[in-house]
């Protein structure tokens, strides 16, 4: 039998929404084993015309260095009548080789994972004549971009209550929201919280507590004069600084010669492995490491945010008392020294309000509800 194809459309902006993809895909492939067959089609970079191609490429600067810009730009955008308008003028532009892309590809389901792709997803689905049911899977955690929210969709999946109340005020029609929670690998799931283990597995010294540090998918915040501040303050753990894709700071970092045991990753892989060696997560605020990191049960110093779409996560990690928010390195490290304290009845009761926010089938919910449209 010809599996059925279903096709993700993502931008690989940041980590989030390749990362979202990849564990709904998994999923898929976990309850259905060998029965679908999952594209995963970074569209922006690679079906559109220039200048649109190259605009994913600014968004690491844009949530780093240029996050004033970026916060204007989301301030001028925000407004619930401007998607229909700005998309239906850039439609024209870049209506044909995403047309043809559908074309050649034929799915039987289209599933766009980015703020951008709603409402000129449902365009190219129509636009390639074909008879396939169009879902947003929102990545975003609380705080929503209107561009998410297109009532022309057949679905629309969000991860928190507070996002389907954003939905709501955008004009979605309820019959077509659904909550999951953020769709995170499933081997989130299979973390046994043995921590000293996991040390061992990587070569770690498993007596030692550890801090794990990450900018998300792009390397940003101060992440390199966190760790040295850390390091600096001889705290009684060992290291582990992720820089993500920003190989300018894995340079960096590579260079010190360091006062506690440290490691340095590039982009890694093995994320799940690292949080379940971790007692502490230091973070900027992205909802898809936030999420992993409440299945993970580590509490967390969010160092960082982008303006806008991130700003909503802080409030929610600090609610629920699930993590503090902290972007000084000097507080970070006074933080840390203070939660590592052996017999920190606090630090503890963190730790269990982060696992009751975990929802760690979210992508096997997803994945149901996405086949059962098939
Ligand atoms: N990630 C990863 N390796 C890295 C850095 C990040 O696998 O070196 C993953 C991380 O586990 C998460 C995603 O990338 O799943 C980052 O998503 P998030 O929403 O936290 O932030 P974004 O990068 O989209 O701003």
């Amino acid at each position: 039998m010809k599996k059925k194809r279903i096709l993700f459309l993502i931008s690989d902006t940041g980590g989030g929404h390749r990362a979202a993809a990849n564990a709904i895909a998994e999923a898929i492939e976990y309850r259905y084993p060998g029965c679908y067959a999952v594209i995963i089609s970074d569209i922006w970079k690679n079906h559109m015309p220039w200048p649109f191609c190259k605009l994913p490429g600014t968004y690491g600067w844009l949530s780093g260095a240029g996050k004033p810009v970026w916060q204007v730009l989301w301030k001028l955008t925000a407004h619930v009548h401007l998607p229909r308008f700005f998309f239906g003028m850039i439609f024209p532009l870049v209506k044909n080789p995403m047309a043809r892309h559908l074309i050649a590809l034929r799915p039987h389901l289209v599933v766009s994972l980015h703020p951008v792709m709603n409402h000129l997803g449902v365009k190219w689905v129509k636009a390639a004549a074909l008879d396939a049911p169009f879902v947003t899977v929102v990545t975003d955690m609380v705080s929503l971009h209107p561009f998410w929210i297109c009532a022309e969709v057949d679905h629309l999946i969000v991860p928190t209550q507070a996002a389907r109340q954003q939905a709501l005020q955008y004009g979605m029609p309820a019959e077509k929201l659904a909550v999951y929670g953020q769709p995170i690998s499933l081997k989130f799931m299979q973390l046994s919280g043995h921590r000293r283990e996991y040390r061992r597995r990587l070569g770690l010294a498993a007596d030692i507590p550890a801090v794990l540090v990450v900018g998300g998918g792009e390397g940003t915040g101060r992440i390199y004069r966190i760790a040295r501040r850390i390091a600096v303050s001889r705290l009684q753990a060992q290291l582990l600084v992720v820089s993500g894709r920003n190989r300018a700071l894995k340079e960096q970092l590579e260079k010190v010669c360091w006062e506690i045991p440290t490691r340095v990753y590039g982009f890694a892989e093995n994320m799940p492995q690292l949080m379940g060696a971790a007692d502490v997560l230091v973070t900027k605020a992205g909802p898809g490491t936030i999420s992993e990191a409440f299945v993970a049960g580590l509490p967390q110093v969010l160092c960082d945010y982008v303006p806008g779409q991130e700003t909503g996560n802080v409030d929610y990690v600090q609610d629920q008392h699930a993590g503090i928010y902290a972007p000084q390195p000097e507080d970070i490290a006074r933080i840390l020294s203070d939660w590592l304290t052996p017999g920190n009845a606090a630090f503890q009761a963190m730790a269990g309000n982060a696992a009751r926010l975990a929802r760690p089938q979210a992508a096997l919910d997803i994945a149901a509800d996405l086949v059962s449209r098939v």
